[in-house]
This record gives structure tokens, C-alpha cells and sequence, in this order.
């Protein structure tokens, strides 16, 4: 009898769905793809083009149940109807980036953690090309995973791995896995239970054994005390601004070293091309990422000082009348914020606010207090950044749209003052996204 085909289900139809559902055509599956909502334009091209059936509006379950194997978007959380009924059926549910890792033999080198992904992500990939190998960029970033391993041959990828995308995950191995730090986030998706958030983020070290290694942040209290209730099979090695370590990265004398095997690479924190401690610590897990795939330490050098800023993170606008104007919209909590305000050298004109995930604003205070002139609240409801910030910060004023913040902004600052748009929120109260959020602050300051 002939071997009957296997069909292969994708839920949802963005970025990582149809990577997936394009894959799932060239090795010849029985594809189907169901999403809820509208389907994309440029996606519904794309999925004509390779002929692949797909639904929009609607999961028709007879469509859906008959699954050999279900390829969930990480957008989707597997408590909604479907993914239950889907698991009640007892059919597999994995990610894009399982579905992927079974077709690619590239060495992957894969980053997760609660802020910085997309900075060591971007950091590494440049540090790669740099050094010339034939390297692809994935995950959340750019072209799907699964896009790429359809359509492309890379010797090596470099992904930048959500937690939700690592929830499906099962016999994916990373041969590099990073975890940049561990802060609350997205809490709401774990039961409201830190513990799960933080087993979720570990996943990126599933599989891997002892020619494998993981790079971490041994500053980082949760990382740390949850390192120690594991068996962590790779190698292990941290990077530190606090202490030195045998092996890994660390400081000394206003340097940068890095110790891999017995070879040391260093450079000056100033020749850094990211400011601010955050992006030390980025810069000190691409630097050890550099080492383990014998990256020489010119290149890394190089690369590390001649980087350009991912839009949106701590990104310079412009300078008008000596004030300086930062956008760093995809500042969406409370720990990527204190990094901002942290690396502030000036007096800073704090622009924050949108929808709030249960923010706790203390650990702000102190920055506020010594760094803060004034605050503009953009959002719908800024009740909680007056109660927190009342008695700390001179004054605090209410806007709804970006033009107005960047207006009022430019009259309270002075020359060699800062106006710093870091929210500690998501935007979806008055913006599309952090993007929109981002582009229409650059717009008013370019108006001014
Ligand atoms: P992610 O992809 O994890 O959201 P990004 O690199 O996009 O991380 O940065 C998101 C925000 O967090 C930016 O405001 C950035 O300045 C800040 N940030 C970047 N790296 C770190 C870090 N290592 N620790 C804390 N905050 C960081």
C-alpha cells in the first residue's frame, strides 16, 4: 500500500506560519493553513504562490482535526479553543522553529532572555558576516527560520528565540544558546507564575550536551539560583560586569576580556559601539559567541566598535539646540527602561507610558530622583506614573499623541538636556506597535 501522505496543519498565517507552511510544501507534505483573523496581503501572495491551501476568518475544525502534526504560531496561546481541542485529539503541537531544526544542519546559535534578544541577535549576526561566513538571520527577526531552511543553504543561522516560541519545543538543539537575562515579562502567558517563565526561557538548552555551550549572564540572580536546581550538560560560560570568571567574559581595567580555552580577547569599554551597561552586557555574549565559532579577535574588535543601533533601541534621533532626542520606543517594561535612564550622562526630559503589564515602578525611583527634570506621560490612563513619580520628579504632564510629547518636550528641555522616550510600556493604547510608537516620535522630532 502506499504510503499515505502526512498532513501537516499550520495555525496562523504572519511571518512564522507561512515560513512554515512553505517548508512543509517543499518536503512534500499535505499542508493546510487556518487562521482566525485576516491573513496579510503580501502572506496570502505568498501562499498562493506555492500553492498552498489556506483559510482566513475561521478554524473549520474537520480541516484542523484531521492533523497528523499541528504547527502552532507563537502568537497563539495554547489555551485558546482550537490548540485545546487540538491537544484533546492527542496531535502533536510544535513551533516553526522545531518544524525547521528537523530540516537544517547548520550550527545555530540561538538567543533568548527577557530584554537585549535583538541587540545580541543583530550584534552576532554582524560579527558573523564580518567575518565573512555564509550566515542567516532568524526567529523573531526578519525572514521566518523555516523561510529560510525552505529557500536558502546556510552554514550557520543566528535566531533570535521568544519564550512562546520556545513552548513547543522538544528535540530542536541549539549548538550555541544564550539566555541574555531573566526579568518579569509576559507573565500573564505563565499562570502569573515566574517559575514557568522562567523554565520556558531554559528550554533553549534542551538537548544540548557537552560539545555544546551556553552563554549567560552570571549577574543575573534568577538565572543564576535556577542554574544551580539544574544538570546543565553544555559548557557553561558566563559573562559578568561584577566579578571576573575563568572562563568567558568579564572586566578589568576599563576593559572588555574575554577568556575562551587559553586565548584572551579584549578591547576598551569606550571602543564599544553600544552605549550604556545593558549593551556591555550584550556586546560581552557576542564577543564570547565570536570566540567559540574562532572568530579572530580583530574582527571582533571591528565589529563590536563599528555596530549601528537596532531602530528603536536607545536610538539617537537628532540633536536640536544642544538637546538630544532618543528614541527607544521597544523600552516596553520597567528593567529595559532602568537601562536607559542608567546610561543617561544629562539631565533627562523622560517621555513614558502606554498599556502597563502590571508594572512595579520602584526600582525606577532612585534613576528618577537623580537623573529626572521632568516627565511626559503618553497614554490613556497615567494614573500610576503620577502616584509613583508625584514626589520624586519636578513636574509630570499628560499627552495622547506623539507630536504633542515631542512639542512639550522641546519647550521643557535646555541645551545639554536629554529627551528620552524609554516607555516601560506596550503602545497599543494610542499606536499600532512599539514600531509605530518609534517612527512617529522620529517624525516630531524632524518637525521641529
Ligand atoms: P528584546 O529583543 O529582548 O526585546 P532589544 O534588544 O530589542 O531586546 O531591546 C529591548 C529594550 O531593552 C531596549 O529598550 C533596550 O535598550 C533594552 N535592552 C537591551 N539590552 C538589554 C539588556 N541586556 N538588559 C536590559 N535591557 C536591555
Amino acid at each position: 500500500m502506499d504510503k499515505v501522505t502526512k498532513r501537516i496543519v499550520v495555525l496562523g498565517g504572519g511571518e512564522s506560519g507561512c515560513g512554515a507552511a512553505v517548508l512543509a510544501k517543499v518536503k512534500g507534505f499535505d499542508v493546510f493553513l487556518s487562521d482566525k483573523g485576516k491573513i496579510g496581503d503580501s502572506y496570502i501572495g505568498m501562499l498562493k504562490e506555492w500553492d498552498i491551501p489556506f483559510e482566513q476568518g475561521q478554524h473549520t475544525e474537520e480541516l484542523v482535526l484531521n492533523a497528523d502534526e499541528v504547527i502552532k504560531s507563537p502568537g497563539i496561546p495554547s489555551t485558546a479553543p482550537m490548540v485545546q481541542k487540538i491537544m484533546e485529539k492527542g496531535i502533536h503541537v510544535i513551533s516553526e522553529i522545531e518544524f525547521a531544526g528537523r530540516y537544517d544542519t547548520a550550527k545555530k546559535i540561538c538567543i533568548t532572555g527577557s530584554n537585549g534578544k535583538t541587540t545580541t541577535t543583530s550584534l552576532i549576526y554582524y560579527l558573523l558576516q564580518q567575518a565573512g561566513l555564509n550566515v542567516g538571520l532568524g526567529g523573531n527577526i526578519g525572514k521566518s527560520y523555516a523561510y529560510q531552511v525552505a529557500t536558502a543553504k546556510h552554514d550557520i543561522y543566528v535566531l533570535e528565540i521568544s519564550s512562546f516560541q520556545l513552548d513547543n519545543m522538544y528535540d530542536f538543539k541549539a549548538d550555541i544558546a544564550i539566555i541574555t537575562n531573566i526579568t518579569p515579562d509576559h507573565l500573564d502567558r505563565y499562570d502569573h507564575k515566574m517559575e514557568n517563565y522562567v523554565k520556558a526561557k531554559f528550554r533553549i538548552t534542551r538537548n544540548m550536551d557537552k560539545d555544546d555551550c551556553f552563554i549567560f549572564c552570571s549577574d543575573d540572580e534568577i538565572t543564576i539560583n535556577h542554574l544551580n536546581r539544574i544538570v546543565m550538560k553544555a559548557r557553561m560560560l558566563p559573562f559578568s560586569q561584577k566579578h571576573e570568571v575563568e572562563q568567558g567574559a568579564f572586566i578589568r581595567d576599563e576593559r572588555m576580556v574575554v577568556r575562551y580555552n587559553d586565548s584572551e580577547c579584549d578591547m576598551y569599554l569606550q571602543e564599544l559601539a553600544l552605549g550604556g551597561k545593558h549593551n556591555i552586557y550584550n556586546s560581552m555574549a557576542a564577543a564570547i559567541a565570536g570566540k567559540v565559532m574562532d572568530i579572530d579577535n580583530e574582527v571582533i574588535r571591528k565589529s563590536l566598535s563599528s555596530f549601528q543601533a537596532v531602530e528603536h533601541r536607545l536610538e539617537k534621533v537628532l540633536s536640536i539646540k544642544d538637546v538630544l532626542y532618543i528614541n527607544d520606543s521597544k523600552a516596553t517594561n520597567v528593567d529595559a527602561a532602568w537601562y536607559a535612564l542608567e546610561c543617561q550622562t544629562r539631565p533627562v526630559v523622560w517621555i513614558v507610558g502606554g498599556t502597563d503589564k502590571g508594572n512595579d515602578y520602584a526600582p525606577l525611583i532612585p534613576l528618577a530622583k537623580e537623573k529626572v527634570k521632568a516627565m511626559i506621560c503618553m497614554g490613556l490612563d497615567n494614573k500610576k506614573f503620577h502616584e509613583s513619580f508625584k514626589s520624586i520628579v519636578p513636574q509630570i504632564h499628560d499627552v495622547t499623541s506623539a507630536k504633542d510629547a515631542v512639542q512639550l518636550a522641546s519647550r521643557l528641555a535646555s541645551p545639554g538636556d536629554v529627551v528620552l522616550l524609554s516607555p516601560c510600556c506596550a503602545s497599543f493604547d494610542l499606536f499600532r506597535n512599539y514600531e509605530d510608537r518609534g517612527r512617529q516620535f522620529k517624525e516630531a522630532v524632524r518637525n521641529l
